[in-house]
């Protein structure tokens, strides 16, 4: 069967709703064709046990100017503010670490990433000299006596700090431009209800069209064909937002291929690990005035923080975040090793006496083959130039949106959210 209308849009997460609503208001047909049996991508909502829980996205990071908190009032969301200073840190003992050694350590951590900025000054032409941050570090620390014990602690904080946030080892990360991009000022806040509630809201009045793996995409100057395992659709324009790791993997043809510099651009930019473990236990058994437990490792990256639901949902569940070559490696295990590892590390806090969790989440966001990675960061090599060619479009046809295109907030969902909107700008104003 094959159809026509005025722009397709591929791929039904935060940046495909916000390109295919603002297009559709300005009074274009737009049809959206989505792989998965549910719209949202990496934002995703369980519903399945009595509270919702985040397998995807799951904070709004600052509030003051974010475009999504225009959506959040719509919908009239409920939010809570998460206080990441209140934090309880384990040694690798399973002994709570005091205060002032905790402040020791953030103090140690700003040296450092001041002196990271100190060596990056020095550092001529990014792109030609880059090193990783990994190899950065060690030349930072290479002037420094820190014992295996500072050592280790400062690898915590560089893997809560740095390589959480950006989904990657530090080997992996530009040394110059790892930390490119902005932030809202603000609080972070989550959704108790559930972030789902807010793509549902931008999906209002759309032609959604699930379950639609797109396989191909030419395009002419006669327009754009676009191929699923089911249909083929036509359009004079399309909107695609296939995440980055999708991308990466070629699982859709491009005919003709892409232009090189776009082909470069997605060679070079590195696809991140995020992953989750969700451990609903039958009672509370750690602080629960804690927001944030964190756990110095013995192996470095691995379990370092978990993230204490109970204060959100009232049900007494723990979140357990991996990144990076850690988290990826993980995704091979089966979901009873995977929590095994998560048990060894609480039982060395709490106790041999903490229960086994009653049920339990396992994400796998690289394994996943619509998304392949949590989000986009600068690799060592690359730079925001490869961000800009990736979000550059081909002709009057292709227009690239999604949190990878995004120079400013690229990672996030208001990254996608605006990348999305942008698209949109640009075809109206084609016309
Ligand atoms: C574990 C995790 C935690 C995160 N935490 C946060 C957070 O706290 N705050 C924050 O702001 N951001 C967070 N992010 C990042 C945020 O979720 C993403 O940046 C954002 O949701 C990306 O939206 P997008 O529209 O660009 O891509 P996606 O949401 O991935 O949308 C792309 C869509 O394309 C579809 N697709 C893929 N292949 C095909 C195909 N062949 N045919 C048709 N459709 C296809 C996918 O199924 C998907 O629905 C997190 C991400 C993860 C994974």
């Amino acid at each position: 069967m094959s159809q026509s209308t005025d722009v397709v849009v591929i791929g039904a997460g935060v940046a495909g709703l916000a390109a295919a609503s603002k297009l559709q208001a300005a009074g274009w047909q737009v049809v959206v064709l989505e792989a998965r049996d549910r719209i949202g991508g990496r934002v995703f909502t369980n519903r399945t046990w009595e509270i919702p829980v985040e397998l995807g996205a799951t904070w709004l990071h600052g509030t003051e100017d974010n475009p999504l908190m225009e959506l959040v009032q719509q919908c009239n969301l409920k939010m809570q503010v998460t206080n990441y200073d209140n934090h309880w840190l384990y040694d690798t003992k399973g002994k709570l670490v005091p205060d002032n050694i905790q402040e020791e350590l953030e103090d140690c951590l700003d040296d450092v990433l001041e002196e990271l900025d100190t060596l990056r000054e020095h550092m001529e032409d990014g792109d030609e000299d880059d090193i990783s941050l990994q190899d950065a570090l060690e030349i930072v620390l290479s002037h420094w006596k820190l014992s295996p014990s500072q050592r280790r602690e400062l690898d915590y904080a560089i893997a809560a700090e740095i390589e959480h946030e950006y989904a990657a080892d530090c080997r992996e990360l530009s040394c110059y431009y790892w930390d490119e991009g902005e932030q809202f000022e603000g609080d972070d806040s989550l959704f108790p209800q559930g972030y789902d509630q807010l793509v549902e809201h931008l999906a209002t009045g759309l032609d959604i069209r699930l379950q639609q793996i797109v396989q191909q995409i030419a395009y002419s100057d006669a327009g754009v064909e676009v191929q699923c395992d089911r249909a083929t659709l036509q359009a004079a324009h399309a909107v695609i937002t296939l995440p980055l790791g999708v991308l990466k993997s070629n699982a859709v043809a491009f005919s003709p291929a892409l232009p090189t510099r776009k082909q470069t651009a997605i060679q070079r930019l590195g696809m991140g690990t995020l992953n989750k473990l969700v451990l609903h236990f039958p009672s509370v058994f750690w602080e629960d005035e804690a927001e944030v437990l964190g756990c110095i490792p013995k192996t470095r990256g691995e379990w370092v923080e978990f993230y204490n639901l109970h204060r959100v949902t009232g049900q007494p569940i723990l979140v357990g975040f991996n990144a990076g070559s850690y988290g990826r490696n993980i995704e091979t295990w089966t979901d009873s090793e995977t929590v095994a590892a998560a048990m060894q590390v609480l039982r060395r806090v709490y106790g041999a006496a903490v229960p086994d969790p009653l049920k339990t989440l396992v994400t796998r966001w690289t394994a996943d083959p619509f998304a392949q990675g949590a989000y986009s960061f600068i690799a060592k090599g690359a730079s925001p130039k490869d961000i800009e060619a990736l979000a550059k479009p081909v002709g009057d046809r292709l227009f690239f949106a999604g949190e990878a295109t995004s120079r400013k907030y690229a990672a996030t969902v208001h990254g996608a959210l605006l990348s999305g909107w942008r698209e949109a700008d640009r075809i109206n104003n084609l016309h």
